[in-house]
C-alpha cells in the first residue's frame, strides 16, 4: 500500500491510498484500502491515518478510524498508531506477531508518526521547507 497523509498551508487535511493487495489473493478479495475507516481515514478536526500490511487484520479493528479517535483522546500519533497495532496483536487473529501492519498518522498540528508490527517500516515526510526527510518507522 502506498498512503499518503497532507496537511495544507491552510491546515486542512487530506489524504488518499492504494494498492494492489497481497500477493496469492483469491479473486474477489477486497482489502483494507478501499475501506474507509480501514486503510485510511481523515478527520479535519482531528487528523488522519493510513495503514499497510494484512488488510484482514485492519478491517477487523476497523484501524486507521482507531488512530484517528484514539488522537482524538489525545495520544500523539505515534503513540496511536502503536496502540491499534497493540490491539491487532492482543486479538491474535492472525500469527499476529508473524504479520506486517504498520500505521502512520498526521494530526492537525502537523506532528507526525508512525508504527509496526515488523521492523523495516519507514516513511517519507516532505516538511513546510520542502525538505524530504526519510523516518524509520518504530516497530514492535
Ligand atoms: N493493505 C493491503 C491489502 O491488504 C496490502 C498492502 O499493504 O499493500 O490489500
Amino acid at each position: 500500500t502506498i498512503g499518503m497523509l497532507a496537511l495544507d498551508a491552510k491546515g486542512n487535511l487530506s489524504g488518499a491510498c492504494t494498492t494492489s493487495g497481497m500477493a496469492y489473493k483469491l479473486h474477489g478479495r477486497v482489502g483494507d484500502s478501499p475501506i474507509i475507516g480501514a486503510g485510511l481515514y481523515i478527520d479535519n478536526e482531528i487528523g488522519g491515518a493510513t495503514s499497510t500490511g494484512v488488510g484482514e487484520e485492519v478491517i477487523r479493528n476497523v484501524g486507521s478510524f482507531l488512530v484517528v479517535e484514539l488522537m482524538r483522546q489525545g495520544y500523539p500519533p505515534e503513540e496511536a498508531c502503536k496502540e491499534a497495532v497493540m490491539r491487532i496483536i492482543k486479538k491474535k487473529t492472525a500469527k499476529s506477531k508473524e504479520i506486517q501492519v504498520g500505521f502512520l498518522a498526521l494530526n492537525k498540528k502537523g506532528q507526525y508518526g508512525a508504527y509496526a508490527i515488523q521492523k523495516g517500516f519507514s516513511y517519507a515526510v516532505c516538511n513546510e521547507n520542502n525538505q524530504s526527510l526519510l523516518i524509520p518507522g518504530k516497530s514492535y
